[in-house]
């Protein structure tokens, strides 16, 4: 006890800052492509589209702590990404795009197609297939009784050669918390257990990807972890009281990283970027080793979302720009989305993107940074309608790509 104390002692105070100069990197918008389209994904300009393999690289970005960023994933030099209730795939060469379902009698839209009600975070391709959780209300119909409506909630497995779906596991209605992670042949989750009284406890399992066995690694009991990070041998969860890992060939001890409230956490392997929430409510980007120890401030912003590359750590600031007023008089804030990121190493933060005057009421949610690309979940302030628009809640596939060198800037998917 005494020990975790220590460590939650040296988070908070025996920082050592290393000085954050802002400076804007010139990087002016060259082009806007607006692209409407309900069925399929537009065409990308190959040149504009280039395969970079050595340019500085998205690395593990999965954070357990609040959510999941697993909407896109490179796999034999293809970029499979889940938008608008489909996988689909970039050619990054070419610039084609195709979606996974290419039945062209296929509406996409009911239980026939094998990606209806995916879950768009957190799939994953693994020997050449795709795994994923479906979720979506199905109505029987026969002609003896009412129609009987049931919620489906599976995970399953669609084979990208053969194209034929499998379910692999059903998940039964009452699981509150979905925390999942997949590492090498399988997926890590957080199952629910549910007793006669209705009462909850929760385990960690994992399911073998060749094999669909499950093992139980861990009991709970009734607080549920979310799974941070599979490192190394050992499993970090993260759970109200803090991060702690278990080593997964011994499951008898919990050891403790820290325990405070950190409001974001992302892992490269080598450290864990943490987002340590201050008394005054802003938040320090914190870079401690995976024992928790040697922790060291990256920069003085107070930042409010982080993303990992090889070489940077991305941020916003946790900060807000009020953009107008809503019928009642109230002020409509939007985040701060300037763009920044600071050396993993130490050194100077710079601002790397902006957006032009003609878009300062555009802000982005959650991004990752991949080569020269920002891809984002946005939204913006709609003038006219006096509404906030927010991709991530009205239409949560919708995604914006910005290339950070040109600025020139690509909608996945917009409708008007
Ligand atoms: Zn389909």
């Amino acid at each position: 006890m005494k020990k975790y104390i220590q460590i939650v002692l040296l988070v908070l105070l025996i920082l050592t800052p290393i000085s954050c100069n802002n400076k804007i990197i010139e990087v002016s918008p060259d082009e806007l492509i607006n692209v409407n389209s309900t069925q399929s994904l537009p065409h990308i300009n190959s040149t504009e589209f280039e395969f970079t393999p050595n340019s500085d690289k998205a690395t593990n970005n999965q954070s357990g702590v609040l959510y999941s960023l697993g909407f896109l994933q490179y796999y034999d030099d293809l970029l499979y990404l889940s938008a608008h209730g489909m996988v689909y795939r970039y050619d990054i060469r070419t610039g084609n795009v195709t979606s996974l379902c290419d039945d062209p009698l296929c509406s996409h839209s009911d239980e026939a197609c094998p990606f209806f009600g995916i879950i768009p975070y957190g799939f994953h391709i693994y020997n050449n297939k795709i795994f994923y959780t479906q979720n979506y209300f199905s109505t029987k119909k026969d002609i003896f009784s009412e129609p009987e409506t049931v919620n489906i909630g599976r995970f399953v497995m669609y084979d990208i050669e053969n194209r034929k779906l499998k379910v692999i596991r059903n998940i039964p209605d009452g699981v509150l918390i979905e925390s999942k992670y997949y590492h090498g042949n399988y997926l890590y989750y957080l199952n629910t257990l549910t007793d006669e009284n209705g009462n909850h406890t929760f385990e960690i399992c994992r399911q073998n990807l060749d094999n669909f066995n499950i093992e139980s690694l861990i009991f709970l009991g009734s607080t549920p972890s979310a799974i941070a990070f599979i490192n190394n041998d050992r499993i970090y969860l993260a759970s109200d009281v803090g991060l702690y890992y278990y080593s997964l060939s011994d499951f008898s001890t919990p050891h403790y990283i820290y325990k405070n409230d950190s409001v974001d956490l992302i892992t490269d392997g080598v450290y864990f970027y943490v987002l340590v929430r201050n008394e005054n409510g802003t938040n320090s980007l914190i870079r401690i080793d995976m024992d928790g120890n040697n922790p060291t401030k990256l920069c003085d912003d107070n930042v409010g979302y982080i993303c990992s590359t090889e070489k940077y750590i991305y941020y916003r600031k946790n900060e807000k720009i009020v953009v107008g007023k809503d019928k009642f008089g109230n002020n409509i804030e939007i985040p701060d989305s300037n763009v920044y990121r600071v050396p993993k190493q130490g050194g100077n933060a710079v601002l790397v993107y902006s957006f032009p005057q003609n878009m300062k009421n555009y802000y982005i949610g959650r991004f990752i940074v991949d080569g020269i690309y920002l891809y984002a979940n946005y939204g913006y302030y709609d003038e006219q309608n006096n509404t906030l628009y927010e991709s991530i809640r009205i239409r949560p596939y919708d995604f914006i790509r910005i290339n950070l060198k040109t600025g020139a800037i690509y909608y996945i998917y917009k409708e008007e």
